[in-house]
């Protein structure tokens, strides 16, 4: 294998093809040194699909996988070629939005509630499948540390979750 095809392998996510969570910290933490260093604004969405569990439950987790990539694919098509796309864990995803702050992220982070919501996927039989996400959505603030960033994105998604679901929540 060469070294460039290793280097891929190793910050892909398999099922996606999205980037893993192992390349998100490493480049969060070049996007916080950047957002520092020009004091650029730098933003940061979570993103969770609402009641995967049940989809699973009914469709089967073959099913919920595609339904997985198929998110990927739809968020990755919102963003802007400076944005980046992560899968985050099972049924959660981040995006790192470098020179966008607070409100452009909210507005983002809308936009790809909306496109996911209104998206029709379709399973193995033909049947079509709706889901919801919800976001949370914040702006590094000078000074904090990686990890707390990254738990004020998660804060605010679970924010969302409690307000209802289907949702952005800024933090
Ligand atoms: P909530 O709205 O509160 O987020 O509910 P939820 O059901 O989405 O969340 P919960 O954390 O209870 O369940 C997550 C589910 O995601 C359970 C787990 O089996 C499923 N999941 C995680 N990773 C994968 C995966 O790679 N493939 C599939 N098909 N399912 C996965
Ligand atoms: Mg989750
Ligand atoms: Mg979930």
């Amino acid at each position: 294998m060469s070294e460039k095809k290793y280097k891929e392998l190793s910050i892909t996510d398999d099922l996606t093809r999205l980037y893993n969570s192992r390349y998100f910290y490493s480049k969060l933490k070049e996007e916080i040194n950047r957002s520092v260093r020009y004091q650029h604004p730098l933003s940061l969405l979570l993103i969770d699909i609402d009641d995967f569990k049940i989809l699973n439950d009914r469709y089967g987790h073959l099913e919920g996988d595609k339904v997985l990539t198929m998110t990927g694919k739809v968020i990755k098509d919102c963003l802007r070629r400076t944005d980046s796309a992560y899968r985050y864990g099972g049924e959660e995803f981040t995006v790192i939005l470098p020179g966008t702050g607070f409100k452009a992220a909210v507005n983002a982070a809308e936009r790809i509630r909306k496109q996911i919501g209104t998206q029709e996927f379709s399973t193995s039989t033909n049947e079509s499948v709706n889901i919801t996400v919800s976001v949370g959505a914040c702006q590094f603030e000078p000074g904090e540390e990686m990890k707390a960033f990254v738990k004020k994105a998660d804060n605010a998604m679970y924010v969302a979750k409690q307000d209802g679901k289907n949702r952005v929540s800024p933090s």
